[in-house]
C-alpha cells in the first residue's frame, strides 16, 4: 500500500510539559490524520493529511443504521526517545473482526500496521514526554453511501486520528466504585457485544449516567439471557482473584476480546498465578466477597491498563476491597501487573513476547 503524505502548512501548538499534566483524555488532536476510502470492493487513495472537519451528506448511512465500527490503541514515549506502539497488529486484526459483524470491508493487517506506524512517524512529537502519558490513536471505518434504505454500504471511509492524553491516574493508581447493572444490558448471545462498534456504546449510555448520579464511576454488566454472569464493565474487561486465582468471563460473542485482557492473562500466568476463563456469576461473587475469598479486583483496558476496584455493589449489597492505609487500597497483583504491563509498553521491562514495536523499524 502506498500512502501519500500533504503536510499541514501551519502547525497546532502542542502541549508543554506542563499542560502535558492536565490533557486528560481526548480532547486536543494532532496535526494530521489518516485516511483512505472504500468503493467499487476496494480501499484507495491512503494518505496522510493535515486534521480536518469531514462533510457528509444528511442522508449519509453512518447516521441512520450506525454501521460503525473502532479500535483504541497507544504510542509510548520510551526513555530513550524511541516510540513504541503495543500489540498494534492485535487491534488491527480485532477490527476485522468487528468489521465482519457489521457487514463492513476488512483491511490487510499489514495495510493498517504500516498506516498507523506512518501516521505516528509523521506526528511523533505530539507523543508527550511525562511520565504516564501517551498518544492515543483511534482508528475508525463509518459507512459513507448517501441513500436511506437498511443494507450494507458500498462506500466506507476508514481514518485514523492521533489525541496526546495525560497520565490517566494523576494522582497514583486509585481505586474506582462500580456497580453491579440489574436492569439494563449491554450485549446479548448472538449480538454484537464481541465487536468494538458505536452502538454498544449507544445502549450504554443511560445506565452509565445513573450509576454516576450515586457515585460510581461504571456499571459492570451482567449477560443478558439470565442477568445473573459477570460480563465486563464500559471499556474494561473485568478480572477477580478469587482464593488465589484469577477469574474473568470466558470470551464468548457478549464480550469485547480486551487486549489488555489478553496481556494480563498472560503475564499473570507467567506469575505463577492460575487464571479461569469461565462463567461467574454475581451470587459466587457476593458470597466470595463475604467470605473474604475475594481479595482483589480490577478492570483492564488500554486507558487505564489497570483499574482496581475498591467498592462493587449490586442491589443494597456493598462488597469494599483493599485495605485503604495500605498501597491506598491497591492489592499486591493488581499492582504488579500494573506495573510489569506499563513497564513493558514504555519499553523499560525487556519485551519476550514480541509485543512491542518500534516505529522507526519495519
Ligand atoms: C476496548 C474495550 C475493552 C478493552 O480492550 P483493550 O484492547 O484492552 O483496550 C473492553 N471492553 C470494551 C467494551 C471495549 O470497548
Amino acid at each position: 500500500m502506498n500512502i501519500s503524505i500533504t503536510k499541514a502548512t501551519e502547525l497546532k501548538k502542542k502541549p508543554t510539559r506542563e499542560e502535558e499534566g492536565s490533557l486528560g483524555f481526548g480532547k486536543r488532536f494532532s496535526d494530521h490524520m489518516f485516511m483512505m476510502n472504500y468503493d467499487n470492493g476496494e480501499w484507495h487513495d491512503a494518505r496522510i493529511v493535515p486534521y480536518q472537519k469531514l462533510s457528509f451528506d444528511p442522508s449519509c448511512a453512518v447516521f441512520h443504521y450506525a454501521q460503525e465500527i473502532f479500535e483504541g490503541l497507544k504510542a509510548y514515549r520510551a526513555d530513550d526517545d524511541r516510540i513504541l506502539m503495543f500489540r498494534a497488529r492485535d487491534n488491527a486484526e480485532r477490527l476485522n473482526n468487528s468489521a465482519v459483524r457489521l457487514c463492513m470491508p476488512t483491511i490487510d493487517i499489514e495495510d493498517n500496521y504500516e498506516a498507523m506506524r506512518q501516521l505516528v512517524q509523521v506526528e511523533r512529537d505530539w507523543v508527550p514526554h511525562s511520565a504516564g502519558t501517551s498518544l492515543y490513536l483511534r482508528p475508525t471505518m463509518i459507512a459513507t453511501d448517501e441513500a436511506l434504505g437498511v443494507h450494507a454500504s458500498k462506500s466506507y471511509l476508514y481514518y485514523i486520528i492521533c489525541s496526546p492524553s495525560g497520565a490517566y491516574y494523576k494522582a497514583g493508581l486509585a481505586p474506582i466504585r462500580i456497580r453491579v447493572e440489574d436492569r439494563y444490558v449491554r450485549a446479548v448471545r448472538g449480538g454484537t457485544g464481541f465487536a468494538k462498534t458505536g452502538g454498544n456504546y449507544a445502549c450504554s449510555i443511560l445506565a452509565g449516567a445513573e450509576a454516576e448520579k450515586e457515585g460510581y464511576s461504571q456499571v459492570l454488566w451482567l449477560d443478558g439471557e439470565h442477568m445473573k454472569y459477570v460480563q465486563e464493565v464500559g471499556a474494561m474487561n473485568m478480572m477477580f482473584l478469587i482464593d488465589g486465582k484469577l477469574v474473568t468471563a470466558p470470551l464468548e460473542d457478549t464480550i469485547l476480546p480486551g487486549i489488555t485482557r489478553r496481556s494480563v492473562m498472560t503475564l499473570a500466568r507467567e506469575m505463577g498465578i492460575e487464571v479461569e476463563e469461565r462463567p461467574l456469576s454475581v451470587e459466587e461473587l457476593i458470597e466470595a466477597g463475604d467470605s473474604g475469598k475475594l481479595t482483589e479486583a480490577f478492570g483492564t483496558g488500554t486507558a487505564a491498563v489497570v483499574s482496581p476496584v475498591g467498592e462493587l455493589a449490586y442491589r443494597d449489597k456493598h462488597i469494599y476491597l483493599g485495605d485503604k492505609s495500605v498501597n491506598n487500597g491497591i492489592g499486591e497483583l493488581t499492582m504488579k501487573l500494573y506495573n510489569t504491563l506499563t513497564g513493558l509498553q514504555w519499553g523499560r521491562i525487556p519485551d519476550t513476547h514480541g509485543w512491542v514495536t518500534d516505529i522507526d523499524k519495519k
